[in-house]
Order: C-alpha cells, then sequence, then structure tokens
C-alpha cells in the first residue's frame, strides 16, 4: 500500500483541494495498453468538484473588497455550488443566502441549513431560470447588501482549475499523460484544467462531455446548443465533445460503484463514459496512452432525487 502521510490543517479550507487519482481497472479493460485515472473531486470537504471554484470566487471577492464581513453572499443554486457556499461561508465567517425553487428536495434544502445557510424559495414553475431572476431582483434593490458571484461569468472560477486541478494533475502523472476528460456546466474545469494542460511541451488532447439530449439526467452538466451559453465558456478550447446519453452515463455510474468501488454520481458516470471511448481509440490507434478524467461528486447526493430523475417514485 502506498502510504500518503497525514497533515495537519488550520481550517476545513485547506483541505480543498490536492485530491488523488485512481486507476480504473475494470471499466476500461477493453484498452489495457491506456492508463485511465480517476481525479477524485469527491474527496473535497464538501463533497464536489465545487468547492474549488466557490472557495476561488470567495478568496478573491474579499481580497478586492468585492466581499467584506458585512455583506451577504448570494446566488441560485441548489446543487454542488450550494454547498460549497454554505460549507465555504461557515468557515470563512461569511453569511450566505440562496434562492432555490420551492420544490427543491428537503435533503438538499437541509445540506445548506446545516451550515447555517437562509434559504429563499422562489416560484417553482419558473425553475432554476426564476431562481437567478430573483436573486437578481434582490441584488438590484440592495447592491450594497450583497456579493453575487455569478459563477458562469466569473473568471475565479476556471483560475481555480489552473492553478489548482490542472498543476495538480500535471504532478501526478507528469508527462504521461494524453487525454483530458471533463464534463460542460459553468465549463469552468474544462476551460481552467485545459489552458493549464496546454501550457505543457507535450500537446495533450483535451475532451468535453455534453449531454446528447436537451433534457437529460447528468446533473451538474448542460446541453449546450439548447442552453443560455455561459461567459466564460470558449469554444476554442476543448479539442473535441462527445455527447453522452443519460442512460450510458447512469449505466457507468453504476459499474463505477460495483466494478471500482467508486459510488460517483451520474455527470461522472457520463465523463467515465466517455474517457473509455477516448481509451479504446488510443488502443486501436496508438496501442497505448494516459487518459486522466475527472469525477465530479458522490453519488450519495443522488438518493434523494430530483423530481425528474428516473428509477424513483414519488
Ligand atoms: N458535475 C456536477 C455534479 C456538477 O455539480 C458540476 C457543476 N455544475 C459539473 C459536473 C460541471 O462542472 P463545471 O461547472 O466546472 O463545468
Amino acid at each position: 500500500m502506498t502510504r500518503v502521510p497525514s497533515r495537519r490543517i488550520d481550517s476545513v479550507i485547506d483541505a480543498v483541494g490536492n485530491t488523488p487519482l485512481v486507476r480504473l481497472r475494470h471499466v476500461a479493460k477493453d484498452a489495457p495498453g491506456v492508463e485511465v485515472y480517476a481525479k477524485l473531486e469527491l474527496a473535497n470537504p464538501g463533497g464536489s468538484v465545487k468547492d474549488r471554484a466557490a472557495l476561488r470566487m470567495m478568496q478573491d471577492a474579499l481580497a478586492d473588497g468585492r466581499l467584506t464581513r458585512d455583506k451577504t453572499l448570494i446566488d441560485s443554486t441548489s446543487g454542488n455550488t450550494g454547498v460549497a457556499y454554505s460549507m465555504l461561508g461557515a468557515a470563512l465567517g461569511v453569511r450566505v443566502k440562496l434562492v432555490m425553487p420551492m420544490n427543491v428536495s428537503k435533503p438538499r434544502k437541509d445540506i445548506a441549513r446545516a451550515f447555517g445557510t437562509e434559504i429563499i424559495f422562489s416560484d417553482p414553475m419558473e425553475g432554476s431560470d426564476g431562481a437567478i431572476r430573483d436573486v437578481r431582483a434582490i441584488v438590484a434593490a440592495s447592491p450594497d447588501t450583497y456579493f453575487y458571484p455569478d459563477q458562469y461569468a466569473n473568471p475565479s472560477n476556471p483560475l481555480a482549475h489552473y492553478d489548482g486541478t490542472g498543476r495538480e494533475i500535471l504532478d501526478a502523472v507528469g508527462d504521461k499523460i494524453t487525454h483530458f476528460v471533463a464534463g460542460l456546466g459553468t465549463t469552468g474545469t474544462m476551460m481552467g484544467t485545459t489552458r493549464r494542460l496546454k501550457e505543457h511541451a507535450r500537446p495533450i488532447r483535451c475532451v468535453a462531455v455534453e449531454p446528447s439530449e436537451a433534457l437529460h439526467g447528468l446533473e451538474g452538466l448542460k446541453h449546450l446548443e439548447s442552453s443560455l451559453v455561459p461567459p466564460i465558456y470558449d469554444p476554442r478550447i476543448p479539442d473535441e465533445i462527445l455527447h453522452v446519453t443519460t442512460e450510458d452515463g447512469w449505466t457507468m455510474a453504476d459499474r463505477l460503484a460495483r466494478e471500482e468501488g467508486l459510488h460517483v454520481g451520474h455527470s461522472s458516470g457520463a465523463n467515465v463514459f466517455a474517457a473509455v471511448k477516448i481509451a479504446e481509440r488510443a488502443q486501436r490507434e496508438s496501442g497505448g496512452g494516459c487518459v486522466v478524467v475527472i469525477v465530479c461528486d458522490r453519488g450519495d447526493r443522488y438518493f434523494a432525487p430530483m423530481k425528474w430523475e428516473r428509477r424513483y417514485v414519488w
């Protein structure tokens, strides 16, 4: 067993990042000459890749005065970014308010509230767009009270991955890496990590993952053709985009739990499904390679389903 030395830290914020890479041996067995590594973002203290972006957005705003301790951070997420803001807000002494559609599942409200976050409910009929509109209206009515990070447009989001995720991948696998695979949500992970990997001396092919369908069950990922494209997204950054169906993403998430001991969310299933396709292609074309894929969050976050998720009956 490889022993990683334990470390002592001052605050939970110091536990964000430096996530391990784990070799996937079973799901990629049809590409025996290619090493596939999952970067375990579920090992962040808030349980997801979004700890990185939330921390960097908060730290940069605290550093330049956009965020002060007498302001309240406000945003409209009920997903991983909301958990990250809530956890980090508690650790940094920053008040957090989240606007969520009334019909968001109880556990999602409970996680945020456990950290002391205040929840404001928006019209369930208007979905996440309604929550965004409400946040904008609240901020416009009292701009000095609030800090609105706006993760879709905030350069600190990709920078967290440029300085963190990308550097860590090169530290861990070095010159071996031939491919990188990540999904597109806000697109921060893909933009920032790829920018760093493209500075490497040898070319690394960077592949983005998008849901095949506009209405999909791969939470955290965006179908860009039918969505508002995030201002931080630069279409020149990915070398290739692979489309993955909900079915393939869910099936791979199940396989990762049973065959690799990794119980992950469905966006991670989709990313790994794409990574295995890339590995099989590399095997055919060159007989070898090294693929690094982002595993975004844990599967237990989805035991309490959203209404539209398949397999569960409410
Ligand atoms: N998967 C999950 C589960 C997520 O919460 C997110 C964040 N929306 C992503 C993937 C995509 O990450 P990013 O926002 O950096 O594109």
